[in-house]
């Protein structure tokens, strides 16, 4: 299967106006695959990681937080045993947190593949396939 260079590979909907560049090495041999892209995919890449902290944070934190003044609030009785209370507390909310957070970036980059996908760029495929490997950039 072939690809258009002139369309974004990550959302295969957009004229690429960017590129991702990918360094590879066989032996002495170098070269440079271009991935094209456009700038919304680039984008939604680059706010990935961030999304996902925010929004894990967001809820994680903030649950956690909500239900300790509630408990101080309703006059339970934590004091002595309270640090190991508070977190579990902390660790209950990081679980549906974590998942919320994941279902939720899912949702925001939907129809656009995930950063990692570039390997599966056919061309680039084909020279990992040949033996060469992904170097940083010089
Ligand atoms: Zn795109």
């Amino acid at each position: 299967m072939t690809h258009d260079e002139k369309i974004c590979w990550f959302c295969e909907a957009e004229r690429a106006d960017k590129t991702y560049q990918v360094n590879l090495k066989k032996e002495e041999q170098r070269e440079l695959v271009e991935v094209p892209a456009c700038s919304n995919c680039q984008s939604i890449h680059k706010k990935t990681v961030k999304n996902f902290l925010i929004l894990f944070f967001t809820i994680a934190v903030g649950g956690a937080v909500a239900t300790m003044l509630y408990l101080l609030v309703s006059e339970t009785e934590f004091s002595g045993s309270g640090i190991p209370i508070g977190a579990g507390i902390a660790l209950a909310w990081s679980i549906p947190a974590l998942f919320i957070a994941f279902l939720w970036n899912k949702k925001i980059s939907k129809g656009v593949k995930p950063q990692r996908k570039i390997l599966q760029y056919p061309p680039l495929k084909a020279k990992l396939d040949a033996g060469y490997n992904i170097t940083p950039l010089a």
